[in-house]
């Protein structure tokens, strides 16, 4: 979109879950359409944006990446603050990302806001031969907790935007 063009919403979306799930690359997948195999380790807090349309209206999503803070308890709250959706990535192929997974759904929900739209990925699943979490083990688990679920390759570009999408279309239901 152009410069100066009106924006409706704004709508802040976190990334979380443990290092190297590969968290940057979703985000430069979607923001920018990039890929690098040797992503160094984000430093510093960022975000990045995208404009979309949703159901005529321009909706400009704020996307924010951790800073390498991935350590349990070590995201900030400010990281939180006013998230309406979140990505709760994991990588298929290591299955401690994805036993981590409760624990950073209790920091999310202890820190966010309380409707926010929660979207659980299991990334890298181009990686099938290494594959260490089932896709049933995953949906079972985001059925008990009501989240929703979808399998993403940041590398193939497979279903990143897919996620985005959804997340920003349930926040826009919920806040338009
Ligand atoms: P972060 O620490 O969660 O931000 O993870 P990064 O985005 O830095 O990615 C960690 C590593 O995984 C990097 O070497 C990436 O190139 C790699 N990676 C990220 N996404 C994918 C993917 O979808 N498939 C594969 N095969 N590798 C990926
Ligand atoms: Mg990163």
């Amino acid at each position: 979109m152009a410069g100066g063009e009106k924006v409706d919403y704004v709508f802040k979306v976190v990334l979380i879950g443990d290092s190297a799930v590969g968290k940057s690359q979703i985000l430069a997948r979607f923001a920018r359409n990039e890929f690098s195999i040797d992503s160094k380790a984000t430093i510093g807090v960022e975000f990045q944006t995208r404009t979309l349309v949703i159901d005529h209206k321009s909706v400009k999503a704020q996307i924010w990446d951790t800073a390498g803070q991935e350590r349990y308890r070590a995201v900030t709250s400010a990281y939180y603050r006013g998230a309406l959706g979140a990505l709760l990535v994991y990588d298929i192929t290591k299955r401690q990302s994805f036993d981590h997974i409760p624990r950073w759904l209790e920091e999310l929900r202890g820190h966010a806001d309380k409707n926010i739209v929660i979207m659980l990925v299991g990334n890298k699943n181009d990686l099938e031969g290494e594959r260490a979490v089932s896709t049933e083990d995953a949906k079972e688990f985001t059925e008990k907790e009501n989240l929703f679920f979808l399998e993403t390759s940041a590398l193939q570009a497979t279903n990143v935007e897919n996620a985005f999408q959804t997340v920003l279309t349930e926040i826009f239901k919920i806040h338009s």
